[in-house]
């Protein structure tokens, strides 16, 4: 029969890929499909044999190694629903997931175990802990960590590989239906306390099958892990979408554009997906070469807003074009894409580059205040329904109620269609700047600044201003070996912008702060801004 949820999906992936096909690549390590489906059986079977019952909470507080497919497959095949965590978040943050998620299994680095998680877990409901052995990117003696040597944990913790290794057997009956919540994904808190989006099997199996045979990628394709595997996009455009291919798919721990470059160079990927900052990293490192991107057959960026300057710059200088795609957390990855032979538009009015348009049984509309939806064209609320939108937010009627009226996504986003059906993403309702009564949208004032060849990151935000009311500030990092003044900035936007919109003040930066899948914060920035006040 047809796979239906991802945990079935790749179950049948793992048993039907040649044996010995490599499924995960670490450095000088390798696990096999046939390796893969043991070592998961077995940690399956430990969740099992713990008590952990069907739907109950697995938190996986790892980066991206072979232990955190380890641990998401073996609880999947558990019948657990996963709780995917950020591994930076500090103690009050994971305190709140363990809470609200109600976790009983947690699975973390021993490293974070010993420094903090023990004592934060004391007061939640985890009762199972899995630790893995903290890797090392500097000394890359991480390949013996796949050797399976060593392994000793906390006396109140068991050690995530030796118990892949103890050949349990996996519990039956425990496959999820499609409308069982596979994952309670805390969004990425750029606009607050984050709140769980419950994506289900059949969410994820949706998009996940999309991107497989969407993509027009080779058999048995490499994909490199380039998003970090516990957000969205990265779990399920990469590591979903890889294994069910049949596919290897390359982890590197954690991104650090040296040793990115050099996982390209030995593994040859043919797939990426990142935020627009990891390719403005990686096109900025002093050892890139176009042939580090020859292998690349599609590279995507998703869940961040990409400046049309950046397209064109990669591909002249090093071949691939980046292709957008539009997505959130609460419509489990993407729901519009550039489809495979096209390239997006950029709007001739706003200089803004199309996000794709939406899948195919995606419905995505533009609305006004009142909800009526408007004419091409016209700006409104981003609003999507289809088969990637989760049912809601983990136990928050009111915040469902909210976002998803009639199950559909209300995504806080504004944007416009064009007759040909392409969706353009104007900006966040929310970072309007009101700049003596005129609208000004950041992303249009970070586009021109992308177009100046010594930007290489750029954030824009209002800023309290006496006579205005807010005005239009940026902060920018520069390319290496650029020394520009700010008021050079400013005065390259004058030309190109309306005056009420180019940046009033810009001030430097060594690097933009970002959330861990690489977003820049703009409310970080705005705090900074008040507290310079
Ligand atoms: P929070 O929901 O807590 O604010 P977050 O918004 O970063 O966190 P995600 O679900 O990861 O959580 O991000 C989705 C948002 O990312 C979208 O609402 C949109 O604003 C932005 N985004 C995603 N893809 C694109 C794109 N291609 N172009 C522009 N913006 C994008």
């Amino acid at each position: 029969r047809a796979p239906i949820s991802p945990a079935d999906s790749l179950v049948h992936a793992l048993r039907t890929a040649p044996a010995d096909r490599t499924a995960l690549a670490y450095f000088d390590g390798r696990i096999s499909y046939a390796e893969l489906d043991e070592l998961t059986d077995s940690v399956a079977g430990h969740l099992a044999a713990r008590g952990l019952a069907r739907g109950d909470r697995v938190a996986i507080l790892l980066q991206n190694s072979p232990h955190f497919v380890l641990a998401l497959l073996g609880a999947w095949k558990a019948g657990a629903t996963v709780v995917p965590v950020n591994p930076m978040y500090k103690s009050g943050e994971v305190t709140h997931v363990l809470k609200d998620a109600e976790v009983t299994a947690l699975v973390c680095s021993d490293r974070a175990w010993e420094s903090y998680l023990r004592e934060t877990a004391a007061d939640s409901p985890v009762r199972i802990v899995l630790t893995a052995c903290e890797l090392d990117l500097q000394t890359r003696d991480d390949a013996r960590v796949l050797a399976f040597e060593r392994l000793d944990s906390a006396p109140d913790a068991d050690d995530l590989l030796t118990v892949a290794r103890q050949a349990h057997k996996a519990p039956e009956g425990r496959d999820p239906a499609p409308s069982d919540i596979a994952l309670i994904s805390y969004t990425s808190g750029t606009s607050g306390t984050p709140k769980g989006a419950t994506n289900t099997h059949g969410n994820i199996m949706y998009n996940a099958e999309r991107q497989r045979t969407g993509m027009g990628l080779p058999e048995a394709p490499v994909y490199f892990a380039l998003a970090p595997l516990f957000h969205i996009t990265g779990m399920v455009c990469e590591l979903v979408a890889c294994l069910i291919s049949g596919g290897t798919l390359v982890l590197t721990y954690r991104f650090e554009p040296g040793v990115v470059l050099d996982a390209f160079a030995e593994h040859r990927p043919h797939y990426t997906v990142g935020p627009s900052t990891a390719f403005m990293a990686l096109a900025a490192h002093p050892a890139v070469t176009p042939d580090h991107f020859s292998s690349f057959h599609k590279i995507s960026s998703g869940g961040a807003p990409v400046p049309p300057a950046l397209v064109e710059k990669f591909r002249a200088g090093f071949g691939p074009y980046i292709r957008n795609g539009y997505g959130l957390t609460e419509c489990t990855a993407p729901c519009a894409s550039v489809p495979p032979d096209h390239e997006a538009p950029v709007d001739p009015v706003s200089g803004t580059l199309a996000v794709g348009v939406p899948g195919p049984d995606t419905v995505v509309r533009i609305v006004d205040d009142q909800g009526e939806e408007v004419p091409f064209g016209e700006q409104g609320e981003i609003v999507v329904r289809g088969p990637q939108v989760v049912p809601g937010y983990w136990r928050r009627p009111e915040a469902t109620a909210e976002t998803f009226p009639d199950g559909e996504l209300r995504t806080g986003d504004i944007g416009f269609m064009d007759p040909q059906g392409w969706l353009y993403v104007v900006d966040r309702k929310k970072d309007m700047i009101n700049a003596s009564g005129f609208k000004v949208w950041p992303r249009e004032v970070e586009d021109v600044l992308y177009t100046h060849p010594a930007v290489r990151e750029a954030a824009v935000v209002g800023v309290a201003d006496g006579y205005r009311g807010e005005t239009v500030k940026a902060y920018i990092s520069l390319r290496p070996g650029c020394d520009e003044d700010p008021d050079a900035f400013a005065a390259y936007c004058k030309e190109r912008l309306a005056a009420y919109k180019y940046p009033r003040q810009v001030e430097i930066l060594p690097d933009l702060p970002k959330t861990a899948s690489g977003k820049i914060l703009r409310r970080e920035l705005r705090s900074r801004s008040h507290e310079g006040q």
